[in-house]
């Protein structure tokens, strides 16, 4: 990879000219947090800086090659973690500039109003929020906006309520998907259009292809942070972004209160990055190791604690005597099982994944001959599955000896994950799908990490007010997933990006 994949002409990438750089406020991590936060301040006169850690995603032609993308691992890019026992594990990472959304599915939908909680599961009770779905609605329209997700309203049984439409229609269902529906629709449940962040406006550059969810987009039409927030903010002229630069410790002034610079590392030299304000926005894991490794904002002990990820299945049912001809499937959604209903625990969401293509599963079933692995992926409807993890004191992202980033993960609330995994495995089989295969995700799928800086009123239980600044300093505020209370069952990004536009305001107050 090369050292210089800024797209030509794109104004405010900078290369620092000594070892140390100054502004009034550093955004720490470029993702659907920090990105949508400096195109939030991009005109509110303060010089912003947005620190990465990573580079431009590279366009080039690798960017829709099954092959490239999943046999290769051509942009994964995450360093190694280690599980609570030592064992290594790749996590499912990615560091550029937009983050992890730059491979995301763009399913975009707004958390349902009983996720702020509490919600009672049969494991235990999801703690409420600090804020309530009402406090973050208007700012849902505003990443919405941004992010130009397409949707239909009331559609969904559990949405909750909204001041504005979706900005676009919602992408149409095509080939198996389209089928599903109506089966599904057959045996009385209500399946919906996934809101998806695609340009598929009219005159858009979406191409609707069969390489999004997993993949870069070639084409910059997938709604990406890098692409939607940060360039738009760069454009603008306050907002300037460093790349490449690892921040790996925060420093305070004598008090402990004020943070006043950060040191990390670019191309291999020490840089200084001074800021009259400060926001972490490094992803879940990587903000509270930043937290932990810098001792700061750890009076209630709660940093990396409550870490959560989400219980996820994906699941492949086949009918053997038709193909499907979906491209871009990932369009369906069915929340009939997202809510408790009379003595039935709440047990998630199912949505449609990308397209699977043969390449895509080599790498899972090596030992299923090639042809097997065609035969099904041709025919395969390609599903997630997701229910509500619960935090807890022990699941915790922590350092060793050795500064390495450990995750203690021991999944909780699996019997309603089960009960949602059965539920589905039915529903299909009922709806013509005879060939169901599924398969549970592990501690190195944690694209839906959060929970590790938690938001909360009081300082002994949380590192963050619901603002977003941390109990213990002054002018150092979390941006990310890190700040969820709970993981509700649907995608994060959307509410991610909310919050990002509901704390905007506070920071440079
Ligand atoms: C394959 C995949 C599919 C997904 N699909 C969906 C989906 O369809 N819908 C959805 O809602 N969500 C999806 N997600 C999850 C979504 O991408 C994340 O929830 C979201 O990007 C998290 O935003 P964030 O700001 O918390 O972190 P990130 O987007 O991960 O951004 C963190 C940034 O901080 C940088 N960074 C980290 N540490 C440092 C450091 N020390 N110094 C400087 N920079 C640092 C990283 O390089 C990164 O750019 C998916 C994720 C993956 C991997
Ligand atoms: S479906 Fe559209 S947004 Fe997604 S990768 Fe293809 S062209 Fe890009």
């Amino acid at each position: 990879m090369t050292h210089d994949q800024a797209p030509h002409g794109l104004p405010g990438v900078i290369e620092p000219d000594g070892a140390e750089v100054t502004c009034d406020l550093a955004i720490l991590g470029s993702g659907m947090g920090g990105a949508t936060l400096a195109h939030a301040l991009r005109s509110s006169g303060a010089r912003i800086l947005v620190v990465e850690r990573g580079d431009f995603l590279p366009r080039e032609h690798q960017n829709w090659s099954p092959e490239a993308v999943f046999v290769q691992g051509r942009y994964r890019n995450g360093d190694q973690w280690q599980d609570a026992q030592g064992r290594p594990f790749q996590p499912g990472v990615h560091y550029y500039v937009g983050g992890n959304t730059k491979v995301y599915g763009a399913t975009l939908p707004r958390f349902r109003e009983t996720d702020f909680g509490p919600v009672a599961h049969a494991e235990g009770d999801a703690p409420g929020w600090p804020i309530g779905y009402a406090d973050l609605e208007p700012h849902y329209g505003r990443a919405e906006d941004l992010y130009r997700v397409h949707g239909t309203r009331g559609e969904d049984p559990t949405d909750p309520w909204r001041s504005t439409d979706y900005p676009h229609p919602a992408v149409e269902h095509e080939g198996g998907v389209a089928e599903l529906a109506d089966r599904l629709r057959g045996q009385g449940l209500r399946p919906f259009h996934m809101p998806v962040g695609i340009d598929l406006r009219e005159g858009g550059d979406c191409v609707r292809c069969g390489t999004c969810d997993g993949f870069p987009c070639l084409l910059g039409a997938k709604s990406d942070a890098d692409v939607r927030a940060l360039r738009p903010a760069l454009a603008a002229g306050e907002v300037q972004l460093l790349t490449r630069t690892l921040v790996g410790r925060l420093h305070t002034d004598a008090t402990g209160r004020r943070v006043t610079h950060a040191v990390a590392t670019r191309d291999g030299k020490e840089l200084t990055i001074r800021a009259g304000r400060f926001v972490l926005a490094c992803g879940a894991v990587n903000t509270a190791a930043l937290l932990l490794r810098s001792s700061l904002a750890n009076g209630s002990g709660r940093v990396g604690r409550n870490y959560m990820v989400h219980n996820s299945t994906f699941l492949v049912a086949a009918d053997p005597a038709r193909r499907n001809r979906a491209v871009f499937q990932k369009t369906l959604g069915l929340n009939d099982w997202y809510l408790a209903d009379g003595g039935r625990a709440a047990l998630g969401n199912v949505q449609m994944l990308g397209k699977l293509q043969e390449p895509m599963v080599r790498a899972a079933r090596p030992n299923v001959p090639a042809a097997v692995r065609r035969f099904v992926t041709r025919r395969s409807l390609d599903l997630y599955l997701t229910s509500e993890d619960l935090p807890t004191r022990d699941n915790r992202v922590a350092l060793d000896a050795g500064g390495r980033i450990t995750v203690h993960w021991r999944p909780n609330n699996l019997g309603a994950h089960h009960e949602l995994v059965r539920r589905t495995t039915a529903s299909l089989r009922a709806a013509g799908y005879p060939l169901v295969f599924t398969r549970r995700m592990g501690i190195e799928t944690n694209s839906h990490q959060c929970g590790t800086a938690v938001m909360g009123t009081d300082p002994a239980t949380s590192v963050v007010d619901p603002g977003g600044r941390t109990h213990e300093h002054d002018n150092l505020w979390v941006a990310d997933a890190s700040v969820f209370c709970s993981s509700a069952a649907v995608n994060p990004a959307l509410t991610i990006a909310a919050n990002a536009f509901r704390i905007a305001g506070g920071v440079l107050a």
